[in-house]
This record gives structure tokens, sequence and C-alpha cells, in this order.
């Protein structure tokens, strides 16, 4: 008799799996061992070069070794953040093996053509506030709000931030968190070298009386400086930028999407107040994954195929009180959805072409992020567009 198989043996996401299916990473993982050995690297070289002279330099105390001590710990706390980051499953929500039955059902202002019945988007509330979601074809289902597909995952994630190819992951809403303490807390710790590091040299000075004999006796230190100089333009600019889309309860995609708009003046359906923001990413409890990687394919459950098999639900988490998850869980298009027919070519108004490639002419599924009533728009959200 066959084994049966389990879910990320039989994936059809592009990500690699680890530890049978206990890890997930994104195809790119190798990338991650780029990212540690720019993290340790710098690290083990500040550790015996310049906190361990230094540890020296304070004959009395534990000064010097509390600084040496508090390197490693915040090295490990940024490696921990970095792999939870890279080794979580960011929200990918779980492909259907066919399309929804009762997709014809849906109503999709006006979005269904002759000869082509699913219809490409559906409306619902967030908010109080429509908007229009997007059928995936690979995935074949109707995106939750803030959902869009990742190219290089080739997954439909929830909350999706942006691939990073420094981490070798999608960023979304599982790991967001996670992603901006680790990014955060690298920058912290390129301040707290750097900051070492001139101290030291400094000490240098003061025993050698010129900058040039200090810089002669201890390289490290200012290669160090500079290194995390460099850096901290880099992840300071980064966490500062999160900070401010964090603050606009946005993410990285919709900003982009949002500066490809003409005009300012959009709407976010998803914004309640700067605190709720903070709140909502640093205090809300982070969702199960929606996958079971680990468990088997069961062949004959209704609405599988045997290649597919992977996927047994089709619908999002419906256990949700909450207003906008519950509109994200309206696979169905019923009550919740707003009756506006009346939008004006709604289809084609401030659409962004050109990202990406259609297979067909349904098949790139959009998301309308919400931005304003009345200048409605898609764009192509195929493509997964790693900025970073
Ligand atoms: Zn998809
Ligand atoms: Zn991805």
């Amino acid at each position: 008799m066959v084994k049966p198989k389990k879910v990320y043996q039989s994936w059809k996401g592009n990500n690699k799996f680890l530890f049978d299916g206990r890890l997930i990473f994104g195809p790119d993982a190798k990338s991650l061992i780029v990212t540690f050995t720019l993290i340790v690297v710098p690290i083990v070289l500040f550790c015996v070069f310049v906190a361990s002279n230094l540890a020296r330099e304070f004959t009395t105390g534990t000064t010097g070794y509390a600084i040496l001590v508090l390197a490693i710990v915040f090295t490990i706390y940024v490696l921990i953040l970095l792999f939870s980051t890279s080794t979580k499953d960011p929200g990918i929500v779980p492909r259907n093996s066919h399309p929804p039955e009762d997709v014809l059902g849906y109503d999709s202002s006006a979005s269904i053509e002759v000869g082509k019945p699913l219809p490409r988007t559906k409306e619902i509330l967030v908010n109080g506030l429509p908007v229009r979601v997007k059928y995936c074809e690979t995935c074949m289902l109707y995106r939750p709000p803030r959902c869009s597909h990742c190219s290089v995952c080739n997954n439909c994630v929830e909350r999706f931030d942006h691939h990073c190819p420094w981490v070798g992951q999608c960023i979304g809403k599982r790991n967001y968190r996670c992603f901006f303490l680790f990014v955060s807390s690298t920058a912290l710790l390129c301040v707290y070298v750097f900051s070492v590091s001139a101290y030291y040299l400094k000490l240098l000075v003061d025993d050698y009386g010129t900058v040039w004999k200090a810089i002669k006796v201890s390289p490290a230190s200012v290669a160090l400086m500079a290194y995390c100089f460099v850096s901290l333009w880099f992840v300071g600019g980064l966490t500062g930028f999160h900070l401010y889309l964090i603050s606009r309860n946005q993410t990285t995609y919709e900003n982009f999407r949002q500066r490809g708009l003409r005009g300012d003046n959009r709407i976010n359906v998803y914004y309640r107040g700067c605190m709720n923001s903070f709140l909502e990413v640093f205090c809300s409890k982070i969702e199960p994954s929606k996958n079971n990687f680990r468990g088997y394919v069961h062949e004959e459950a209704p609405k599988m195929t045997s290649k597919g098999g992977n996927i047994q639900v089709t619908d999002v988490d419906t256990s949700d009180d909450d207003r906008r998850v519950k509109v994200e869980d309206d696979l169905e298009i019923g009550d919740d959805l707003m009756k506006i027919s009346q939008r004006r070519n709604s289809q084609d108004i401030g659409d962004i072409r050109g990202r990406g490639s259609d297979r067909s002419p349904i098949s790139r599924s959009e998301l309308d992020f919400g931005f304003g009533l009345e200048s409605q728009f898609s764009l192509r959200s195929e493509s997964c567009h790693s900025e970073w």
C-alpha cells in the first residue's frame, strides 16, 4: 500500500521544507546564509578585537565583560528573530483544488463576461467601506482583503507586505511582527557596535596621542564603525519606514501601489487610528497557520483532487468576531456584499497595467485595497514586488 503523502510533500507553492515539514522557507532561503554571515562575522570581529580588549581596559568591576556579554546576547536575540521570520508560515491561504462551485452566483459588479464565467472580482465590506477582492486563478480562491499572491513563493499570503530576499520568506500577517522586531533590533545592534567601537577608539587615542596611531592599533574598530554606519542607513531607514507604515496601518505593498496612483486623497479602509494600528501589529494574537504541513493528504476528502490534495480549507478562518476578519471570511459573497453595481467603469479606471504578465484575462487576480470610494482602481498583484 502506498504511504499517504503529507501536505508539505505535495505542496504546490515554491516553498522549501525542513524537519519533516516543521519549518517552511521561501524558495530563496539560501540568502539566509548571507544575512546570517553579515550579522555574525562583524559581531565575532567586534567581540575578539574590540569588546574583549575593552574589557581589559576596565581593570575593575564587570563593565568590560558586560559589554561583551550584551553584544553576544543581543546578537542571539536578533538571530532568533531572523530565524522565526524565515521559518514561519507568513499567512499562506490554502489553495483550492478546483474553483469555488458557486462562483457563478457571485455578483461581480458587471465583471462577468460572455465565455468567461469566473468573475474576476467581487465586492465586500471592510469597516463599512467596499473593498474589491479578486480571484486568484492559481490558488482558485477569492483573496481575502489585503491578501496578495507572491510570485516568488507562488502562494496567496494574507496581509502580504513584501517578499524579503534577505530572510528568504514572504512577510505577511503571521510574521510581520517578527520581521519588524528583527529589522529594528538589527538597527539597535548597529548603534551599539558603532558606539562601543567609537568609545574604544577614543580610549586608544587618549593612550597613543594621535588618531592614526589608534587606528593602526585597532583597524577593526574603524572597519566596524564604517560597516555599522552603512548598515544603519539600510536597517535604520527600513525601521523608520515600517514605523510609518504601522502608524498608517498600511503594508509595503499597499504603500507602493498607492504611490503608483494619481492623487493622495485615498482612504485607507483599514486605518482605525494610530494607536490601534500599533496594537494590531504588536499586541494582537497571531492566528494559527491555516496549513497543516505535516498532516496527511486525504485523497477522498470533498473538494479535493487526487493530484492536488494539499488543501482542505476553501474559505478563510471564520472564528473571529473582528469585523474586518469577518469580512475576510465572507468568500461566499453573501449578505455582506455591497450593493454597488453602478460603479463607473470600475475595471478600467485607474488601472495600472504592465506589472508581470497575465496568463489569461482573468488569471491575475487583483485586489482593491480600498483606497477611496470614487476612484476605484485595480492593479496587478500577481507579481511579488520585493523591494528589499
Ligand atoms: Zn494565489
Ligand atoms: Zn514570497
